[in-house]
């Protein structure tokens, strides 16, 4: 294996904390869309772009929300003159996440000639009643109208998400959403497992007894879209991601992979902007301010909008990377991750790695550490036992 091929390049994240309004499930902070609040935000994230450091080079740009749709062509413009002044534009990788009701032939066309090649769109369910349970703004002929304008417009690498064990939703339900999207022909799926975050109406409503979680379900729903998804040609590289796959793929990543968060999961350097953005670089990981309002003040008044920063240790943070990475199919070579993290795996975690073997959670390879299926199954528990 060739080593420097792999090592992670730098990502740059720009989170648009905006929504028509909110879904049931959602606990990322975003507030409704107002038009004045919405140019304050990009006046001050473009003050947040020109001040990130000059050796700061991305190889991936990624828009995430909230709704980044939500912004209009000419603040789109504006956001991708400032990229380009500092020379972000010029990345392998760049994506815009929407929601399907924020899309028309205008916008789509105009981030195409942007430069944005790779689109991430919001679909959930491809069922109209299960979209209502989780509160969702569109309807199933909204993400099929925006599937044909993104593929019109161009766009060649479409990344598909998708939720599953929504309140209510049975097998059959499941596999027909996921039989659809299938035949739509994604160059990515993510699909989620609902879960119940706190300050959300869907916790409110189990907390209550309005429904309950059938864990057997859920299982027999992600087996169904491993299996589904392999026939289809995708190959899972990551618990929840799926890309297809081509004779071009990297050596541990299929072709359509999503190379921006590969580097989160191999350790690379990212720079986070907008409200409640995390950023890592050189050992100091930093979080805005989870409020639009304070974020853009602290920028109009020439500071830095950061709520908190802490030092990590070099050998608490290889334990964090020794779990983010290990969700991956792939898992961790361990030459690389020596190389990344200066810690030998086999050395640090020798118990741990022992564990783990013994009950089937991790194959013993001689070349890296990788999960089973047993172990992906419970990654966050595998997770824990590398966190300090
Ligand atoms: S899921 Fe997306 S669209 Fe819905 S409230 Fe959360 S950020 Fe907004």
């Amino acid at each position: 294996m060739e080593l420097s091929r792999n090592l992670p390049a730098g990502g740059l994240y720009v989170h648009v904390p905006f929504c028509a309004r909110w879904c049931d499930y959602c606990a990322f902070y975003s507030v409704i869309a107002q038009p004045d609040r919405l140019e304050r935000y990009v006046r001050a994230l473009i003050i947040e772009l020109e001040e990130i450091e000059r050796d700061f080079q991305p190889q991936t740009l990624y828009f995430g929300g909230g709704t980044p749709t939500l912004l209009d062509l000419e603040q789109w413009r504006r956001i991708a003159t400032a990229l380009r002044r500092r020379g972000f534009d010029r990345v392998n990788e760049w994506t815009v996440e929407g929601n399907p009701r924020t899309l028309d032939s205008d916008k789509v066309s105009l981030l195409r000639e942007l430069g944005i090649n790779r689109f991430s769109l919001g679909i959930q369910s491809l069922d109209d009643t299960l979209l209502q349970r989780l509160g969702r703004s569109h309807s199933r002929n909204d993400a099929l109208a925006a599937c044909a304008l993104l593929r019109n417009a161009g766009f060649k690498n479409l990344n598909i998400d998708l939720m599953f064990a929504i309140p209510g939703q049975t097998l059959a339900q499941w596999e027909t959403t996921l039989r659809e999207t299938l035949a739509l022909e994604p160059e990515h799926l993510s699909c989620y497992e609902v879960t119940y975050e706190e300050d959300t109406p869907l916790y409110e409503q189990l907390q209550a007894g309005r429904f309950s979680v059938d864990e057997d379900l859920a299982c027999d729903m992600y087996d169904l879209l491993v299996d589904l998804a392999e026939q289809a040609g995708f190959r899972r590289y990551e618990i929840s991601n799926f890309a297809r796959h081509d004779l071009q793929g990297l050596d541990e990543f299929p072709r359509w992979s999503c190379q921006h968060n590969i580097n989160y999961w191999r350790g690379g350097p990212y720079c986070g902007l907008g409200p409640s953005a995390a950023s890592y670089l050189h050992g100091i990981r930093w979080k805005n301010w989870s409020d639009v309002d304070r974020y853009c003040a602290c920028l109009e008044n020439h500071q830095r909008p950061e709520e908190e920063r802490e030092e990590l240790s070099p050998l608490g943070r290889a334990g964090e990377l020794a779990a983010f990475g290990l969700r991956m199919t792939a898992g961790w070579p361990y030459a690389l991750f020596l190389q990344i993290t200066g810690y030998d795996l086999r050395r640090e975690w020798a118990a741990t790695l022992e564990d783990l073997i013994k009950h089937e959670l991790a194959f013993d390879e001689p070349d890296r550490l990788r999960l089973t299926a047993r172990g992906l199954r419970c990654a966050d528990w595998v997770a824990q036992q590398f966190l300090l």
